[in-house]
């Protein structure tokens, strides 16, 4: 039978984000309305944009709005919208069984803290119903498909089955039956408090059906009937007293047979009226109202941080709103593209969320309205992609975005806010927007060899430049101390030339677009090309050390082939004897890491874009000294070649890459430790060529067992 309820379970963690809902303690339960007219409200935004195209798509409706009732006798509140409604398939998806990302991201929320009033950014807001009703019926019916209606009263499950009883033509309604002590919402004071508290701005009427009184002339003798609706205490109003409401013409007068008496009935109410906030002077508008209209805008829980309004006008007119939020999406950078947050309207009419044209990717953190008064209402997004008006529309809001961001490092704390949040972004940008990379290169900030725990702008560091310094030296790796403590900052340091930190993996993009600042070079410390302001003596003494190294350098280029591309003599080190640095235009190790582990990568890049090496060696490091009298004696001497590949593998690592081979790498160690015992060399493990790695090892085991040495080998 197809009336039979069809009963399914909840997904999992929806069933345990429900009983949550339903078993904490809260209070604000109040915000389930907003919730619950923001899903109107996007309903209401599809079927809006599926018109423009096909119009007959609003033969079932074309009034789009929203309507609130209340019921007294059975405690019910109902949510009615003219939107896009549910197909069966719809309800079974979106209402229950398929998760979102945020169900989880939510519960771990909750349980650091977070607050339930900020279930919709969480993408689950519809379950907040369960917070003031113990049931909820949602009725259904989309273009394409019958009647439905969903049920649930928790406990892990849902039913389904055609409705046809009362037909709605296209849209959905929520009934929810309210729970003993949430009857507050069945009080029409109540609803007209919580929808102008949290959803007065939204685009679509909000009609609530209320009591209202009005006159109305009866028959002398039927004044008895109607008596029970009259109040006792209210005397029989005179013509004069009678409201617009009234039934009766000007002429009519109270008689002896007629009688004017009250008479109550329903009628909707408008409770938005306001015209659209961002139609409005700036200079009128509240700081409150403002923080209101982007509450609405974005189911966010915290006011914005900033915000720009302003119009346009000209050859093109519009109005834009953006605000800048405090915090970064939790999904914000996850690797499905993130969808950008402004809305856009045309002369007022709701035309498209997400409209990617109107802004760049890396400004898809910003909330907002644009409001063109010149593109046409009718418009798709395939005729967007062309259109010119968007592009101009676009850069208007680049530039004003620029300007928030500039008012904002005005403000120490605002600013350093604003950066932990969207720092990626803004390095995103960098890469992307060659127009504006100048001006966003003031808004980098890092950490630095000098700014100790502070951050530090580029125009700072260049204000500590040394008089015969003209190059802005960074270092690119994992981690802060990781960088701090490497050798190639060894001599840049100790020379008192500043370095600044890059730690982020979206800083090798951005500094691969950026280049120079202020015209000058950016250089990666640990790339070749490295120059340090020499005096006359200093390069006289490296001229030398590079001719007394010049044979060494032969040999170990002729040893490592095609390994690396020259060894040369290093001016950058210190302590070590030897390091790897890499070619200007190739990747660096942190990005040969973090191309690595990019799951998707395109191996044909790596292939061209893999660091391609220097080995640089330090002309004062007793090693390497030593080595050159023993090559500069025999050139084909056994220890030379082995020695040699034991410090080009050393380098390699602690220059941040890994070892192709580490199982190779590690006999080398082994028979090192073996000769610093004093063993033969045949006494020490050695691993033929034809062998597996170490294998007839006995494993290393620690505590749990686990295999170390094969868990090294992974790496
Ligand atoms: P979100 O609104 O963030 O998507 P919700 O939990 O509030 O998350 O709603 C879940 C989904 O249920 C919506 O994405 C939508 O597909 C559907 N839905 C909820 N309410 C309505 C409605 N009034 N009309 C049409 N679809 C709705
Ligand atoms: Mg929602």
């Amino acid at each position: 039978m197809a009336d039979d309820p069809e009963t399914f379970a909840f997904q999992a963690e929806i069933a345990q984000l429900m009983s949550l809902i339903i078993n904490t303690f809260y209070s604000n339960k109040e915000i389930f309305l907003r919730e619950l007219i923001s899903n109107s409200s996007d309903a209401l935004d599809k079927i809006r944009y599926e018109s423009l195209t096909d119009p007959s798509k609003l033969e079932s409706g074309k009034d789009l709005k929203i309507n609130i009732t209340q019921n007294t006798d059975n405690k019910t509140l109902t949510i009615v919208d003219t939107g896009i409604g549910m197909t069966k398939a719809d309800m079974i998806n979106n209402l229950g069984t398929i998760a979102k990302s945020g169900t989880k991201s939510f519960m771990e929320a909750l349980q650091a803290g977070a607050d339930i009033s900020m279930i919709g950014q969480f993408g689950v807001g519809f379950y907040s119903a369960f917070l003031v009703a113990d049931r909820v019926e949602v009725t259904s019916k989309h273009n394409d498909d019958e009647q439905y209606l969903w049920e649930s009263s928790a406990g892990g499950s849902f039913t389904i089955k055609v409705d046809d009883s009362e037909p709605i033509n296209r849209g959905t309604k929520v009934v929810l039956y309210l729970k003993e002590d949430q009857a507050e919402y069945i009080e029409e004071r109540r609803v007209k408090e919580v929808v102008k508290k949290h959803s007065q701005f939204i685009g679509y009427p909000i009609m609530l059906q209320v009591e209202k009184e009005r006159d109305k002339i009866v028959a002398a003798d039927k004044v008895e009937e109607e008596d029970d609706k009259i109040d006792p205490d209210a005397s029989k109003p005179k013509i004069e007293d009678i409201g617009p409401d009234t039934v009766i013409d000007e002429s009519a007068k109270e008689t002896d047979d007629h009688k004017v008496i009250k008479e109550k009935y329903l009628d909707d109410e408008e409770l938005n009226k306001q015209k659209p906030i961002w139609t409005r002077n700036p200079d009128d508008i509240s700081h409150e109202e403002y923080g209101e209209f982007y509450r609405s805008l974005t189911n966010d829980w915290e006011d914005h941080l900033a915000v720009k309004h302003f119009s346009v006008e000209g050859q093109l007119e519009f109005r834009a709103m953006l605000y800048l939020p405090r915090r970064a999406a939790f999904d914000a950078f996850e690797n499905r593209k993130q969808k950008n947050k402004i809305k856009l309207y045309v002369r007022r009419v709701f035309i498209m969320d997400n409209c990617e044209e109107l802004i760049p990717d890396y400004l898809n953190f910003l909330n907002g309205v644009v409001d063109s008064e010149d593109l046409p209402l009718n418009i798709s997004r395939e005729m967007l992609q062309q259109n010119k008006i968007l592009k101009v529309i676009r850069k208007h809001l680049v530039k004003k975005s620029i300007e928030l961001f500039e008012e904002l490092v005005e403000d120490k704390d605002q600013y350093k806010k604003f950066y932990d949040n969207f720092s990626k972004n803004i390095k995103l940008a960098i890469h992307e927007d060659s127009t504006n990379r100048k001006k966003l290169a003031e808004f980098l900030r890092y950490n630095t060899s000098h700014s100790g725990d502070e951050l530090c702008s580029l125009k700072d560091y260049v204000s500590r430049m040394k008089e015969n310094q003209n190059q802005i030296y960074y270092i690119t790796g994992e981690n802060k101390e990781q960088v701090a403590n490497s050798a190639f900052v060894e001599k840049v340091k100790k020379r008192g030339f500043e370095v600044i930190y890059m730690t982020d993996p979206i800083d090798e993009y951005s500094i691969m677009q950026l280049k120079e600042y202020e015209g000058k070079q950016l250089i990666s410390v640990t790339k070749e090309g490295l120059e340090l302001p020499e005096d006359d003596e200093e390069k006289k003494k490296l001229e030398e050390q590079k001719q007394k190294m010049e044979n060494l350098c032969k040999v170990m280029k002729d040893l490592l082939d095609k390994r690396v591309e020259k060894v040369t003599v290093s001016n950058r080190l210190v302590s070590s004897p030897c390091c790897i640095v890499t070619s200007q235009y190739g990747w660096t190790a942190n990005m040969e890491r973090i191309m690595k582990a990019q799951a998707l990568k395109e191996t044909s890049t790596m292939g061209y874009m893999a660091a391609k090496k220097h080995m640089e060696i330090n002309p004062e490091h007793s090693i390497i000294e030593t080595l050159r009298q023993k090559a500069d004696a025999d050139k084909n001497d056994k220890s030379v070649k082995d020695l040699v590949m034991l410090l080009f593998e050393t380098a390699l690592l602690s220059s941040g890459f890994t070892l192709e081979d580490p199982a190779i790498h590690g006999s080398r160690i082994y028979r090192m430790i073996g000769l610093g015992l004093g063993l033969d060399d045949e006494d020490v493990i050695t691993v033929p060529d034809d062998m597996g790695p170490l294998d007839d090892l006995p494993p290393l085991e620690d505590d749990d067992g686990t295999d170390i040495g094969r868990m090294e080998e992974v790496d």
